[in-house]
């Protein structure tokens, strides 16, 4: 594929762009070399795969996946598997590219990469998510390895997803490799905290900011999650534990509202059992778009991307919004939440929680030595802690927003690294 057709594939997703455009500002805005800028805006490595599943009815049905890196300039690929049916190259490398900024962020010796498979794991029995799986595995086992790129849980996969994939691509090897893929379950290698650490580290940037804005968080502030999934959930508790008062939550089906407070661990039973959020007690129905202009102290969205756009983003009632989902609100609506005066946690900050202990599980893996839960804890809010005064440092000095202050701080270790390592051939 020449330069022409790879950007006309790439671009043609609206989170391409948007992760391009926002490049470009952070580019702009530090002066960076335009030589390291242009490597920047093109994945790589991208794989394109045919998976065949045989599918309960015995029939074979054909889906497409990608794995694309990034960047491995810092180290290894990393990134998530997302199954999902709106699954494209072009978005599949927008993801790539988040990675590359988030890890360069956190000062991770990785580098960036994403996968996925167009397909509605919802409408999928536990037989064909496997089949899928394994197949998926197996098609892009050349180009993935504990030394050379590490998938992880996202969108639609799990821990249940990494065990396949680990067991798949051992089978090839011929022994057991754990530290193919992260977020794997605690008896094949995983590590105690991963399950919750997007949502905690969502929590922990929350803290965060509240002490940089002087707000408090107690049992009056309101907190409103759309996307009740890994990422939502953990948010939300870890949320409910600090003492706030979560007021709303959605899944793609819709949400409930109730302004004097939810029972988290109520909705998950509730969720668990009915596999919908509609008809939880004393909680009134909300559609999506609903739930992200009702008024509240927080906004976490942790579902998919463009949620906020320039047409609601003046209709938002928070004060902060924690992108706990990737690229949740597009280029156009940043400057209208800035002028509101909300304060905006990026994504690459937000929720590289996730991203960070499956740092630690490789880490722990590579050393055959584990750690116990409060020991990843105390990890990660030292990390989050620490990377989010950086990125408070660069918002003052360049007086850019916390986004751009985010991808400028990435791009000044991520570029150091390039630049250093020099130009082959
Ligand atoms: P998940 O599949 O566990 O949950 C996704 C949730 O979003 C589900 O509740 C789903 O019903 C809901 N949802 C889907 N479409 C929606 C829509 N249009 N409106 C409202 N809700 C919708 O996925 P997850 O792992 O929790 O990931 C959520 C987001 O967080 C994604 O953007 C993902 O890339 C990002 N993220 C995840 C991790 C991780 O560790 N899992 C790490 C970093 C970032």
């Amino acid at each position: 594929m020449d330069n022409e057709l790879l950007n006309m594939e790439l671009l043609s997703g609206p989170l391409y762009k948007n992760a391009l455009k926002q490049l470009d500002l952070a580019c702009t805005a530090m002066k960076l070399d335009p030589n390291v800028a242009a490597r920047l805006k093109y994945p790589k490595r991208a794989l394109i795969v045919s998976v065949p599943v045989r599918m309960d009815d015995k029939s074979i049905k054909v889906f497409e996946g990608y794995r694309v890196q990034h960047s491995l300039t810092l180290g290894p690929g990393k990134g998530g598997v997302r199954y999902h049916p709106s699954v494209t190259l072009s978005e599949t490398a927008a993801l790539a590219m988040l990675m590359t900024l988030k890890c360069s962020l956190f000062g991770l010796p990785l580098g960036g990469a994403k996968g996925g498979v167009r397909c509605n794991p919802n409408q999928m029995s536990r037989q064909e998510k496997q089949n899928l799986t394994r197949r998926y595995t197996s098609e892009i086992s050349n180009i993935i390895g504990p030394d050379k790129d590490i998938p992880a849980p996202d969108i639609g996969t799990d821990e249940q997803t990494m065990a396949w994939m680990m067991d798949t691509y051992s089978q090839e090897i011929g022994f057991a490799v754990p530290g193919v893929v992260t977020g794997k379950p605690l008896s094949i290698g995983g590590s105690l905290g991963r399950t919750d650490s997007t949502g905690q580290g969502v929590a922990y940037t929350i803290m965060s900011a509240a002490k940089h804005l002087n707000m408090t968080l107690d049992k009056d502030t309101t907190v409103i999650v759309q996307g009740y999934g890994k990422v939502g959930y953990s948010a939300a508790r870890k949320m409910d534990k600090i003492g706030c008062k979560i007021i709303a939550v959605s899944d793609e089906n819709g949400g409930i509202y109730n302004p004097k407070g939810l029972d988290i661990e109520a909705i998950h039973k509730h969720l668990t059992a009915k596999k919908n959020l509609a008809g939880f007690p004393e909680a009134q129905p909300v559609t999506n778009t609903e739930l992200l202009e009702l008024k509240c102290d927080i906004l976490i969205p942790a579902a998919v991307e463009s949620q906020i756009t320039e047409k609601n983003a003046g209709k938002l009632k928070c004060k902060i919004l924690a992108e706990g989902a990737n690229s949740p609100t597009t280029l156009e609506a940043d400057p209208i939440l800035f002028d509101k005066g909300i304060f905006v946690i990026p994504d690459i900050l937000a929720n590289a929680g996730g991203v960070t202990v499956s740092y630690f599980e490789w880490v722990q893996g590579l050393q055959k030595f584990f750690w116990d839960e409060k020991e990843v804890h105390n990890r990660l809010w030292n990390i989050m802690e620490t990377t989010f005064e950086k990125v408070l440092a660069v918002h003052k000095e360049y007086k850019v927003n916390m986004r751009t202050a985010a991808l400028i701080s990435s791009l000044q270790h991520l570029s150091k690294a390039m630049l250093v390592r020099g130009f082959f051939p």
